[in-house]
């Protein structure tokens, strides 16, 4: 990497180093390709959240920092560059991200962004951050120790919290707005056979609390409101794409994901997208990883 005053001038650059971006850089090293990736403050994505992961082939039952830790030692094993520092802004038209310290000029882009938690939306979230509501159980959940959980949503991300969240909290409750869930049939079989977790259909209406949340209200059917008391309330509801500093530059699909071709190739020429950011049938680590070989695989070609 040749950085002159903040300069910097590389083939390839990946935005992002979770595990699109870091196969992706696994890839392109392994092709001589020299890749530089912004890996922001820490490397490893929203899987670093995942306390279990059942389903990434070969390597048994692990957890999403054990697997980010070791897709970002292959990726520097291999002769990758990982920069922690976050993208700006990217200017496509003049292929170059700025970032905290300088300029990145490319010649290929592979954007590796991923997605952010949904917020609820609802009076108080914003208020209650940290004080109760949280996004991540593995990296709040020991908080709450022995103490009376919520988890709010219907997928794998939800499911996986909860079973998490039985093994330390004294209960965990499983909001979820419909009476099917979404997640893997293993998830759900494994949180019906859970008894530390309840479970309700209903949608979270209100957050009670003085400093702290005591409380979440529940507009459940048949039997109306619910107000239960709880000590943390977990948001696992999905994600939104981050596609902030590239949304005006390609095309992206209605729900804001980036549109690509089967080689991962955006409708700008040069500009691949990978992973969680990309309009993709199915948000997994083992399809994020499959993309990024795809992407870095097809500017070599
Ligand atoms: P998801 O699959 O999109 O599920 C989001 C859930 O939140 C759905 O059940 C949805 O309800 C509910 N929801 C959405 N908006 C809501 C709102 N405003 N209020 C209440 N509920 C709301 O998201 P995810 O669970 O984060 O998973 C994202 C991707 O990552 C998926 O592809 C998933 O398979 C993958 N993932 C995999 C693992 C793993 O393999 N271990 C772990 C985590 C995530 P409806 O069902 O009614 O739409």
């Amino acid at each position: 990497m040749d950085t002159i005053n903040g300069r910097t001038e590389c083939e390839l650059l990946i935005v992002g180093a979770g595990p699109a971006g870091l196969t992706a850089a696994i890839y392109a090293a392994r092709a001589g390709l020299k890749p530089v990736v912004l890996a922001g403050a820490a490397p490893g994505g929203q899987a670093i959240e995942s306390p279990e992961i059942e389903n990434y082939p070969g390597v048994g039952r692990t957890d999403g920092y054990t697997l980010a830790a070791r897709m970002l030692s292959s990726a520097t094993e291999f002769g990758a560059e990982i920069v922690y520092e976050t993208a700006l802004k990217i200017s496509l038209a003049e292929k170059r991200v700025t970032t905290e310290s300088g300029e990145y000029f490319y010649k290929y882009l592979i954007l590796a962004t991923g997605a952010s938690h949904r917020k609820l939306g609802i009076d108080g979230e914003e208020k209650y951050i940290g004080k109760g509501v949280g996004y991540c159980a593995t990296c709040d959940g020991g908080f709450y120790r022995g103490k009376d959980v919520a988890v709010v949503g219907g997928g794998d991300s939800a499911l996986t919290e909860a079973l998490y969240l039985s093994k330390i909290a004294k209960s965990v409750t499983l909001v979820h707005r419909r009476n099917e869930y979404r997640a893997s049939v293993s998830l759900v079989n494994r949180v019906l056979s859970e008894p530390k977790i309840k479970r309700i259909t209903g949608v979270i209406t209100a957050l009670s609390g003085e400093e702290k949340l005591c409380g979440i209200e529940v507009a459940t059917l048949p039997s109306g409101i619910q107000n239960i008391t709880v000590d943390a309330l977990f948001v696992a509801i999905g994600g939104i794409p981050n596609t902030e500093l590239v949304k005006d530059q390609l095309e992206l699909d209605k729900n804001g994901y980036v549109v690509t071709n089967a080689s991962m190739q955006t409708s700008v020429p040069g500009v691949y997208a990978a992973g969680d950011v990309r309009n993709t049938p199915l948000r997994q680590i083992v399809t994020a990883c499959a993309d990024g070989a795809v992407a870095a695989s097809a500017l070599t070609e």
